[in-house]
């Protein structure tokens, strides 16, 4: 019954447009009806599926020739439901099919939407803003920046409506390990379009702040990227939706007071006491997507719409994140230049300050959220406690973070008269980011032959690695662990884990690895591979890095005078 409605709406609008091309004195057959996105076809009743993206893909390229439409991945058949694509969309005033076809003097912007599968306005405002793009008035933006779209990096996630993927990852937090399909499918997009932008779409709780964007935060990327990011990109995506009337702010995390729960790690529910909040910016992870982009010296974002995920509200919470992604592309767009500048500068100079290994440039291993003392207080808005948000006759009983599991219990029915709004003032505001541990970082690491899961990780991350053809002996810095207590969670550092450096003579093999760090992950190598980094290999079980005390850490420091004989193991790019 549905369908034969809507064939006849459908003939309408055909019959109408042929009308309308008649009365301009135009061939019927050079008009083509506007093509909505998958969400409008269904007048937002149903969130779009994977075959529902792929058929809109389809439509749009056969009218647009500046859009190039690949698969970037595909993930892994459950019993529940099969595999399925995941699309890249490049968009470009020059088509680009393949990247040494971009035009290079225009920015790069790689959106990424719906990693967590249950935040589903993400992926329809990506669909909503390629629709845009290809074929509708933010068509000229392309003569100013390139735009690569990635609408459904967790189709299985957006079909079960939940927040992990087919392997039951969360793939927000899999940007170290890789071995979520979607995620491996952003790096491997990200390494061959090496775009200066990117943004990664989720949804946050329920928020008076329709639409929030973070910028990176973890120490290692260099400051001015954050700096441009808030001074420009941020107010300017603040100026468009304030004359919109949707409230915004920087992306906040609220957490209790001493507690720090980024890493992903499945901790048991600990019993304490009521504690305070603290609030402060999005995590320094760098197995967030966010991060894990911007250690290449990218201007790396995340935004997050205010959600309720129920479809009442599909309509709204898309608009919101359109309205978003619209004007944070238009601010990028409109400086093109400096975005290309400043991203090609500081890439630049990471390269020769990894040459150069100064001693008073150091990568950081741990970092803590810190106050400012300028600034001990944080003003905001939020709806009133207990009050209502407007529409719908139910609001979330507290406030959930970006894709955390809702629940028909976590609903409370709205109190009658709507939305009330209040300020509130935060006393635990911590927005600085501070390093706490941090080393000098070194020509390479030697990283044994047997460890092919450590090298196709690295190398699926886009660090390059080398080889060496023949035995020999090298200098070397050997880490000697003096004390250490594993961590009681996988995805966690060890709890202690002390080291002592002893300089070696190493030997090492043919078919042993060397990861210089004179190269574009310059940053993330040494944050990877040191034994006491807080974002390193050493927190992921899988990888069974944590050595006993008494022991050496297996990854070896290379400080030889000149760089080692190797050749580039496995350097073709996806
Ligand atoms: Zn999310």
């Amino acid at each position: 019954m549905k369908r034969a409605i809507r064939a006849s709406s459908f003939a309408l609008a055909m019959a109408g447009a042929f009308l309308q091309a008649a009365a301009a004195g135009q061939s019927p057959r050079q008009v083509r009806p506007p093509i909505k996105t998958p969400a409008e076809e269904a007048n937002y009743l149903a969130y779009t599926q994977a075959e529902a993206v792929a058929s809109f893909l389809s439509a749009l390229a056969a009218r647009t020739p500046e859009l190039r439409v690949s698969t970037a991945g595909r993930t892994l058949p459950t019993g529940e439901y099969g595999a399925r694509d995941i699309f890249l969309a490049v968009l470009a005033g020059r088509p680009a099919a393949a990247p040494a076809d971009l035009d290079r003097s225009k920015p790069t912007v790689l959106f990424t939407a719906a990693q967590h599968g249950n935040e589903q306005s993400a992926k329809e405002a990506a669909l909503w803003l390629l629709r845009d793009l290809a074929a509708g008035d933010l068509k000229p933006l392309l003569a100013k920046v390139n735009v690569l779209i990635m609408p459904q990096t967790n189709p299985y996630g957006n079909f079960r409506d939940v927040r992990a993927n087919e392997l039951g990852l969360d793939m927000n937090r899999d940007h170290v390990k890789l071995e979520a399909e979607g995620v491996r499918a952003i790096h491997r997009v990200f390494t061959a379009w090496r775009p200066e932008v990117t943004i990664d779409v989720h949804e946050k709780g329920d928020d008076y702040y329709r639409v929030s964007i973070g910028c990176v935060s973890n120490a290692n990327i260099a400051a001015p990227l954050q700096d441009f990011s808030r001074r420009v990109v941020l107010a300017d995506v603040e100026r468009a939706l304030k004359g919109k009337n949707i409230a915004f702010f920087e992306y906040l995390v609220t957490e209790e007071l001493g507690v720090d729960t980024s890493s992903g790690a499945a901790r048991p529910e600990e019993r304490r006491g009521p504690r305070e909040e603290m609030k402060r910016y999005s995590t320094t992870d760098l197995n967030d997507g966010r991060n894990s982009l911007g250690v290449f010296e990218t201007l790396s974002f995340i935004q997050e719409g205010a959600s309720r995920h129920d479809l009442e509200t599909l309509k709204a919470r898309t608009a919101w994140q359109y309205s978003g992604l619209r004007a944070f592309l238009e601010s990028v767009a409109g400086h093109a230049p400096e975005v290309v500048k400043l991203v090609g500068g500081l890439r630049a100079r990471l390269l020769q300050r990894a040459a150069s290994r100064a001693d008073n440039d150091p990568v950081h291993l741990r970092m803590e959220y810190a106050r400012d003392p300028a600034a001990p207080e944080l003003r905001l808005r939020r709806f009133a406690r207990g009050a209502a948000a407007p529409a719908a006759g139910r609001v979330l009983r507290v406030d959930k973070k970006a894709g955390e599991t809702v629940t028909a219990a976590d609903f409370v029915p709205a109190p009658p008269g709507g939305a009330g709004v209040e300020d509130e003032v935060v006393k635990h505001w911590f927005p600085n980011v501070r390093p706490t541990l941090s080393v000098t970082r070194p020509r390479g690491y030697i990283v044994r032959g047997g460890r092919l899961d450590i090298v196709e990780t690295l190398l699926a991350l886009g660090v390059e690695v080398g080889m060496f053809e023949r035995d020999a002996v090298v200098e070397a810095e050997a880490y000697e662990v003096t004390a250490v207590v594993p961590s009681a969670a996988d995805y966690e550092a060890p709890a202690t884990i002390d080291v002592a450096a002893r300089a070696v003579k190493a030997p090492v093999k043919k078919g042993d690895f060397y990861v210089g760090c004179v190269q574009p992950a310059a940053n993330l190598a040494p944050c990877l591979l040191e034994p006491q980094s807080a974002y390193g290999l050493v927190r992921y079980w899988k990888f069974n890095l944590v050595p006993e005390a008494g022991g050496l850490f297996e990854v070896l420091r290379y400080t030889g005078k000149d760089a080692p004989a190797v050749i580039p193991y496995r350097p073709w790019r996806p």
